[in-house]
């Protein structure tokens, strides 16, 4: 099935555009054509939907909303349904509410609420309206007891397991509760009782006298408040019943004159329940719309899952950078315009989908390709000496993004001592190897042609510095040489370069869907989904903020991390750059 499902996924992609993780292809830059297919989208079926009801006139304007329950942190499945809801009455006339779905006192936060809204106004919508299912309490318990009234809800004194026992099976019809037939005032009187917190949890519920018989098992009187005794995050001790999701969520809907309640498809079953209610309850009619829920590969996107690792300390919290969530990918660097492109490009299913996850490493690539400060990091260094340089060191000029013309210049110093990577130098190359081998020339970035002279090394063989001639008529924009070279290398000045703890993630389970594996989730973990090593980075780093975006230069996208503290700095990285170069 999983299979089945990611060759959808990457039907999105052009084959060339395959994730670098999963496919051996090169890379090409097809953005254009990607950009293209985006733009010659057709409508989806809720933009279909709404258009009509424009058209027709049963709507002059739109309300949707975005109902998360806080419980947990948002993910990125979150930021589909966001971007759908938004985007919308973006598109459309009409506006978008933010709205709380608090009903469940026991594991509901304000530290959630906060978070959430930051995730919304990050990802750059703006609510109308925020509210709280909470906010609707008197005006549900008004709705039940006009339930009660009509003779369509009952007190039923049964323990969960009897009423399970009662409920039948999908080919087999429920038997009603020796309490169903009540009279109204008998339930009118024990409603009461149970608000006025006479009974102790789960000894009554209050129920919908629909059909026990019916086909929808949803609809055999489902129960539509509980008892429960505990404190909640707004409403404090006020109230010891609680409304079921399917007695809340529509209702608020409704309150609301939600016009589109777009929610997942696992909530098909209940659309039944939901327009049975507004009928019954003579409310504004709001229509339920379902769509498939995006998941991602190598990871979890369930709240309550999320939740363990991080009280398991699995991660080092909701926003840790391997983690799916909105707050731990804005850590990790991602930007709002990456994440909303993404959710443009996955789109609007009616089928669940396993999204790769290299679609959204792509999709920030492409932003921050346009957006990211180049820098010059060294990870693995070692040392050369250009042994004719007799200066005593001079600042040389680059662009901070040949992207963007207004991205500026900075300046790099230059002195006789630098660092390369250790790799971009090799004793015995092979044929067509573009880089430095002894007598042989490359250029550093934004500065000379270097040759390899002489290789020095300590008593183990290992190469310890690089002795080198440079050419001073090659500077960098006023290059008199006459000398070509095919490779270019980052570097940085050995006596200046900024040590740097850079933080190196890979993906945080070693399946593609391990809630879907054997066993606890968990055992499928990916141990090395954090390196950490240490970078010597040129001193224009030292003024980074956590707000920054940079490239660096050869190596992928990075962004100081909120850990960094004076003298140290911490970078995480984003993602790896689509690199040409180590195939070259
Ligand atoms: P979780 O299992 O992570 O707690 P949930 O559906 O219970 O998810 P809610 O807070 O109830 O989370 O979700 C708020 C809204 O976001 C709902 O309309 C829900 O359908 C939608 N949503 C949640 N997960 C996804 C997903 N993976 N893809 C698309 N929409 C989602
Ligand atoms: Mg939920």
């Amino acid at each position: 099935m999983v299979n089945g499902e990611l060759t959808i996924a990457h039907s999105l992609l052009p084959h060339s555009q395959l994730p670098i993780h999963h496919s051996p292809l090169p890379l090409r830059p097809m953005s254009e054509e990607l950009k293209k297919d985006t733009e010659e989208r057709s409508l989806n079926f809720l933009e279909e939907i709404i258009e009509e009801d424009l058209r027709t006139g049963k709507y002059s304007s739109i309300v949707t909303r975005f109902p998360p329950e806080p419980n947990g942190y948002l993910h990125i499945g979150h930021a589909s349904s966001i971007c759908l809801n938004f985007g919308l009455t973006k598109k459309y006339p009409g506006y978008t509410n933010l709205r709380f779905d608090d009903t469940n006192p026991v594991t509901e936060d304000t530290e959630y609420v906060e978070s959430i809204k930051e995730d919304v106004k990050w990802l750059g919508f703006e609510w109308k309206h925020e509210r709280y299912a909470s906010d609707y309490f008197d005006t549900l318990h008004g709705y039940a007891v006009k339930l009660i009234e009509k003779g369509l809800a009952y007190v039923d004194d049964s323990t969960s397991e009897e009423m399970a026992a009662m409920k039948g099976t999908p080919t087999e019809p429920g038997r009603n509760s020796s309490f169903r037939d009540r009279t109204v005032d008998e339930n009118l009187d024990l409603f009461a009782r149970m608000k006025n917190g006479e009974f102790p949890d789960g000894s009554r519920t209050l129920r919908a006298k629909i059909d026990m018989a019916h086909t929808n098992m949803l609809m055999r009187d489902p129960v539509l408040y509980r008892i429960k005794h505990a404190h909640h995050h707004r409403t404090g001790d006020k109230w010891c019943i609680y409304p079921m999701y399917d007695f809340a969520h529509g209702q608020s809907d409704s309150i609301e004159e939600v016009t589109h309640s777009i929610c997942t498809m696992e909530f098909v079953p209940h659309r039944e329940l939901y327009d049975w209610l507004i009928a019954r309850l003579e409310i504004y009619p709001s229509h339920q719309y379902e769509f498939a829920r995006r998941n991602i590969n190598y990871t979890v996107t369930s709240k309550r899952k999320l939740l363990q690792l991080v009280t398991d300390n699995h991660v080092t919290g909701w926003d840790d950078p391997r983690m799916p969530t909105i707050s731990g990918l804005r850590r990790r660097g991602y930007t709002p315009d990456s994440i909303r492109d993404f959710c443009e490009r996955i789109g609007v299913a009616k089928r669940d989908n396993l999204v790769d996850v290299g679609l959204l490493e792509f999709c920030v690539r492409e932003h921050l390709n346009k957006i990211a400060q180049r820098r010059m990091v060294v990870f693995d260094p070692v040392k050369v000496i250009l042994t004719n340089y007799t200066g005593d060191g001079e600042l040389l000029s680059t662009e901070n993004n040949p992207e963007n013309p207004e991205g500026g210049i900075r300046s790099l110093s230059f002195n006789r001592e630098l660092l390369i990577e250790r790799d971009d130098f090799m004793e015995n190359p092979p044929k067509k190897y573009f880089r430095l081998a002894p007598g042989q020339m490359v250029r550093l970035k934004s500065a000379y042609i270097i040759r390899c002279d002489e290789v020095i090394k300590d008593g183990n063989g290992q190469v310890t510095a690089l002795h080198c001639t440079y050419i001073p008529e090659s500077k960098s924009g006023a290059d008199t040489s006459g000398i070509n070279v095919k490779g270019t290398l980052h570097w940085v000045n050995a006596a200046d370069a900024v040590e740097v703890e850079v933080r190196e993630y890979d993906r945080l389970f070693r399946v593609e869907n391990p809630a879907d594996e054997e066993g606890d989730f968990k055992e499928y973990l990916n141990p090395d989904s954090l390196k950490t090593v240490i970078g010597f980075a040129e001193t224009s780093l030292k003024e980074a903020t956590t707000a920054d975006r940079f490239q660096f230069l050869r190596k992928g996208y990075y962004c100081l991390d909120r850990d960094s503290k004076d003298g140290k700095l911490i970078f995480n990285r984003t993602v790896t750059l689509k690199d040409g170069w180590k195939k070259a």
